[in-house]
């Protein structure tokens, strides 16, 4: 390797730029790296290292990146909570962590071991002069998200933490599943009760008519992707399901991944509407169907929704290439399934009986196979990955607590 001195000025400029990140090429000085002013999380619950691998080979091939792979900074989090009986972690402890800064019991939402209400980052984001805003495939009332807008010792309370969205959190776009929880029992609401697709679907709000309350707050309700779409800037509530928006079974037992309205669609649409905040905003974006599938250990579904999930990566990159004082961060709160990617041999099971195995997958691009291997229908241990782009993404390099991002968070979104 030449010698920087002895190479063309030009290509030694832009060698260094290389290495400081977006320097002007000629002076070698740093570019100074705009504060972030906007926040977008993204969570693939249950998303695992092997989900992201057998994604790529799935979807890409070999040579293949995924958008979220593509993000320039990566890292570890551990997912430990602080449970009196499991080392496993649930979504409710996960998502407190990083909502809070602080490790509690699983089923918690934002309350600490004692119970006692922790401030979120929602509402401290929404305190300091931010838009807020929450979606996901799950009920936007599911662990996840409620961790960010609500207090809850029991994550089942899901009509409270919608009732507190109004009252307390105020995000200003909420989109998602979980209509049965913001209606009383006997009112179905745009998604009927009972449908084919799984009987146990039904309104059983207990706070009363939760949607005329929002719309009487000022949200506009949209329940049909053509609502969505015509909605006009201003606070925005959604509601595309009666529970999840897709049904989590086994392969061939009822299994539909096909959501009413789109992750990306509806990610695009809350960008357009938290961005005419002059103050910048925070917004909390999650793929259910990842963990809820691999619950199941259903590789199919859990492709199919992998490819939602980084296509919504690819909307809030796209967002953040035009809106550098951006912060895009990718994790998943926990493993689900104890997933493994593995070569085609039913005979290298290890271990009395053999585990589900799925497969064999076809390598995108190649005549190559692989089987996806799971281990447990359960969460597991495993670090996560994460992947960051933007200001202070660096600091997700390396190994920490999943309580890591709300230190990193909290500073820029109290600002
Ligand atoms: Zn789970």
């Amino acid at each position: 390797m030449k010698t920087l001195a002895r190479l063309p000025h030009r290509l030694a400029a832009l060698l260094v730029a290389g290495t400081l990140g977006s320097c002007a090429p000629a002076t070698g000085v740093a570019a100074e790296e705009p504060a972030a002013r906007n926040v977008i999380f993204i969570n693939g619950d249950g998303m695992g290292a092997a989900h992201r691998e057998a994604a790529r080979l799935y979807h890409l091939g070999q040579g293949g990146r995924l958008a979220m792979d593509r993000l320039p900074y990566s890292g570890q989090l551990t997912t430990s909570p602080k449970d009196p009986v499991s080392e496993i972690t649930d979504s409710a402890a996960g998502a407190t962590a990083w909502a809070t800064g602080r490790r509690t019991y699983n089923g918690a939402i934002s309350v600490d071991t004692a119970r006692r209400p922790l401030p979120t980052l929602g509402a401290q984001a929404k305190a300091a002069g931010r838009a807020t805003g929450l979606v996901t495939t799950a009920q936007v009332t599911d662990a996840s998200p409620a961790a960010f807008y609500a207090n809850a010792v029991d994550r089942d309370a899901q009509d409270d933490i919608a009732r507190q969205y109004l009252e307390a959190s105020k995000p200003d776009v909420i989109l998602g599943g979980g209509e049965d929880w913001w209606l009383p029992k006997g009112t179905p609401g745009a998604y009927p009760d009972k449908p084919a697709a799984d009987r146990t679907e039904a309104s059983r709000g207990t706070e009363g008519n939760l949607i005329t309350r929002a719309r009487s707050a000022g949200y506009q309700y949209v329940s049909t992707p053509a609502q969505l779409a015509a909605a006009g800037p201003g606070r925005l509530l959604g509601l595309f399901a009666n529970e999840e928006m897709f049904q989590q079974r086994a392969e061939g037992r009822g299994d539909v991944y096909q959501p009413v309205v789109s992750l990306p669609t509806m990610t695009g649409k809350a960008l357009d509407v938290l961005s005419a905040d002059p103050d910048g905003f925070f917004l909390f974006v999650e793929e259910e169907a990842v963990d809820e599938f691999a619950h199941q250990n259903n590789a199919r579904r859990v492709l199919q929704a992998m490819w939602q999930l980084d296509r919504t990566v690819a909307v809030a990159r796209a967002y953040a290439d035009t809106h550098p004082d951006t912060l895009v961060v990718v994790a998943g709160d926990h493993e689900t399934g104890g997933l493994s990617v593995e070569a085609v041999d039913p005979k290298d099971e290890s271990g009395a009986g053999t585990s589900a195995e799925d497969g064999p997958l076809p390598v995108k691009n190649t005549k190559l196979r692989f089987t996806m291997d799971w281990t447990t229908t359960e969460h597991t241990g495993q670090d996560v990955p994460v992947t960051a782009v933007g200001p202070q993404a660096d600091r997700f390099t390396g190994k920490h607590p999943n309580t890591h991002v709300y230190d990193v968070l909290a500073p820029i979104l109290t600002e």
